[in-house]
């Protein structure tokens, strides 16, 4: 079975100071992780990444990236750009970028061929959200969010990482069951079953107020294949208890 892979989103937190004093506490309480690991951080920083973290354990990428290529897009960074500054990942469509900044579907499918035609892997988001739940919608929500992306990346599906995010687990301390979420993780393999013949290769993060107590429970299921941890990602002592989680 291929290795779990664990990924920190700092989200919009962090500074210099911060940044270095998590990734040396990171580094050193790391060991031979079982798991593959990378932090995902505010594009500023990401030269603060390479310097650190390059030839080591942990990779890094980015929370965002533009849908275009380059030219007259201000205050856009591109997949290029990324890859200059040594990003494996850069996570596309969160839920807090669609909500927040207005990411369609297609918008989200354009940014994940962006990344890899910039040989970036796209952490591909989906999720839905409580009303959505609630209506017996989520099926048919994460699998609409996916389709645009499978479509778009067409014979590159093998090549993306998908996150289960329900909107309504992050940053809220609850917690999908890992039943909730191994049936939906179980419904976006067979829909990436049904695109590439490498779809046992793909990995499905689940996302969503993930920590040191529930991690090992969520990834033990048959289809979790690692997690994208927000908050619990910031304090390293939590981070290197879910990396120790994933084996
Ligand atoms: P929390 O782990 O803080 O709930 O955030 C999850 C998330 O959104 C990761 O992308």
């Amino acid at each position: 079975t291929k290795k779990k892979l664990i990924a920190g989103n700092w989200k919009m937190n962090g500074g210099l100071a911060a940044n270095e004093a998590l990734l040396r506490a990171l580094l050193a309480g790391l060991g031979q992780p079982s798991a593959d690991v990378a932090v995902c951080a505010p594009a500023p920083y990401l030269a603060q990444l390479q310097g650190l973290l390059a030839g080591g354990p942990i990779g890094w990428g980015a929370q965002d990236l533009s849908a275009h290529e380059q030219g007259a897009y201000t205050g856009e960074v591109s997949a290029a750009m990324l890859k200059d500054f040594g990003c494996r990942y850069a996570i596309v469509g969160h839920s807090e970028r669609r909500q927040y900044h207005g990411e369609t579907d297609a918008t989200v499918a354009a940014k994940a061929q962006r990344a890899l035609a910039a040989g970036i892997t796209p952490i591909v988001c989906v999720g839905e959200t409580l009303v959505e739940r609630e209506a017996e919608q989520t099926e048919a929500v994460v699998k609409r969010q996916l389709a645009a992306v499978i479509h778009a990346v067409a014979h590159c599906t093998s090549e993306i990482v998908v996150a289960y995010e329900p909107v309504w687990a992050i940053g809220t301390g609850q917690t999908a069951t890992p039943e909730q979420a191994q049936q939906v993780h179980a419904v976006l393999r067979a829909q990436l079953a049904a695109a590439t013949h490498q779809a046992e290769r793909v990995h499905i993060l689940y996302g969503g107020s993930m920590n040191a107590a529930n991690a090992a429970s969520l990834l033990a299921q048959p289809d979790i294949d690692g997690g994208l941890i927000g908050g619990a990602s910031l304090k390293a002592p939590d981070f290197l208890r879910i990396i120790a989680a994933a084996h």
